[in-house]
């Protein structure tokens, strides 16, 4: 699939040049080539006018065009193709007022980061870069391009931008860009929500270390921003000996780290499931009577925090009550093996049995490590798996003695003809397994 649109997109710059224009593969394709990574897609600048690319080939779509991007379709393949430009007037932190159409050193200038303002000439097999990308490249370093107020004066989702890149490639970020985060971050609500939170989960899910992006985030003052209810887990003490790892925010970092399923789902119940904590902390009597910290239903007031946050991140609807029902139930897996079976397997049939499971998982990698809990659920789940699944039973005891039986052995036979009967579709119904049960006593 990937090579297809790689072939399509040297197919379309072929096609410009041999037109008399000027074309290349720029930005993100090109940096993900050099890195040995597979691009994700392949976009296409050149120096032919968004009519000129349109009159080019047979089918187009002007996705963009006021600001110079028309998509390509061949062989089902869709190809951005960008007129070189340069962006004018971003009044709104958001959005250019206006683009003027340039040259291909002035279009590399008005991209992010140093390492996605590289292009690519797939006839000569040759990179051009005019702002010093292949150096840092090298260096494994995200670096904005010109003066890093300015960039992210100009489009403020920039500073997500360069905390998602930093992780996804494990690169560090350079000093003078990173302090411009520092001090422009409280311009970040500016954005709308969608575009954070699209960032955001993507930083979750495809960084390295998750955990790591997760402070970088505190640190440079973008967390404070987006989930300022996170803020007090960041020095929230723990009793030592349930959380030998510190603070709360600290556990955390850890088990975002240790994720190694990535969904949204996941990274969010991980990132949230003890927000619930510093509003609950108390000073209480522990199982030694000796008093230490306690968070009593943190649980609880965790996942109504919780999908307060989810929802102003405008996540949808289905994924906020997956991830609010994992955080409110995250702390019954301290009792499963005190529980009746019918309640154990009440939770492991749960829609989200599987992400409570694992958010359970990484709960004890990141403190104590002690996966006993998490042992016994996986064995309960295999030995229910050859079990036959059977349904509950339609009639019960308060039926017999509604009807009058007194008799514990009676009732007892009656209940396992009962439910044979159920069992073997003798009644359609409990109405009907019930008129049975008047006419046996
Ligand atoms: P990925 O697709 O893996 O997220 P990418 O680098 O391809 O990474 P895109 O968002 O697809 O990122 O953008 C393509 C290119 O457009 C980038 O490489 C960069 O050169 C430029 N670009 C994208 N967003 C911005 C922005 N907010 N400011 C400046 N340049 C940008
Ligand atoms: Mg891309």
């Amino acid at each position: 699939m990937n090579n297809l649109n790689k072939t399509i997109a040297e197919k379309i710059t072929a096609t410009l040049q041999h037109a008399g224009f000027t074309a290349y593969f720029a930005g993100g394709c090109v940096r993900d080539a050099l890195l040995g990574r597979t691009p994700k897609d392949y976009d296409v600048a050149t120096d032919a006018r968004p009519e000129e690319v349109e009159a080019l080939f047979p089918k187009t779509l002007p996705l963009g065009k006021a600001f110079g991007v028309i998509a390509v379709i061949d062989s089902g393949v869709t190809i951005e193709v960008a007129t070189f430009r340069v962006e004018v007037g971003t009044l709104d932190g958001r959005r250019p007022e206006t683009v003027h159409f340039s040259a291909a050193t002035e279009d590399a200038k008005r991209r992010d980061f140093t390492i996605n303002g590289l292009f690519y000439d797939p006839a000569t097999k040759t990179v051009l870069d005019y702002i010093g990308g292949r150096e840092d490249l090298e260096k494994r370093v995200i670096r904005a391009i010109g003066d890093p107020h300015l960039r992210f004066q100009e489009d403020h989702l920039r500073m997500m931008r360069a905390i998602r890149f930093t992780h996804t490639l494990d690169f560090s970020l350079e000093e003078k860009t990173a302090e411009a985060i520092k001090q422009l971050a409280p311009l970040l609500p500016r954005i709308s929500a969608e575009r954070i939170e699209m960032e955001l989960s993507r930083i979750l899910v495809e960084a390295r270390h998750p955990g790591d992006a997760l402070r970088d985030l505190a640190r440079l003052g973008l967390l404070e921003q987006i989930i300022p209810e996170m803020m007090p887990m960041i020095g929230q003490e723990q009793p030592p000996q349930f959380h030998p790892e510190g603070d709360v925010f600290e556990h955390t970092v850890l088990m975002l780290n240790a994720m190694t399923e990535r969904s949204r789902e996941l990274a969010y119940s991980v990132l949230l499931h003890d927000v619930g904590k510093p509003p609950t902390a108390t000073i209480g009597a522990g199982t030694d009577g000796k008093p230490r910290i306690r968070f009593d239903g943190h649980a609880a007031v965790g996942a109504t925090v919780s999908e307060a946050i989810l929802r102003r991140l405008k996540l949808p609807k289905k994924e906020i009550e997956h991830i609010v029902a994992a955080i409110h139930g995250h702390m019954r897996f301290m009792d499963v093996q005190q529980m009746r079976t019918a309640t154990l397997r009440k939770m492991v049939g749960a829609e989200t049995f599987p992400l409570e499971l694992e958010l359970h998982r990484l709960d004890c990698l990141g403190s104590h490590a002690m996966l006993d809990n998490y042992d016994f659920l996986q064995a309960f789940k295999d030995k229910m798996a050859s079990e036959p699944i059977l349904p509950d039973p339609w009639i019960n005891g308060r039926d017999c003695i509604q009807l009058g039986l007194s008799e514990g052995k009676a009732i007892g036979k009656l209940l396992k003809e009962a439910y044979e009967g159920q069992i073997e579709n003798r009644f359609a119904d409990r109405e009907e397994a019930l008129a049975w049960l008047k006419n046996q006593i």
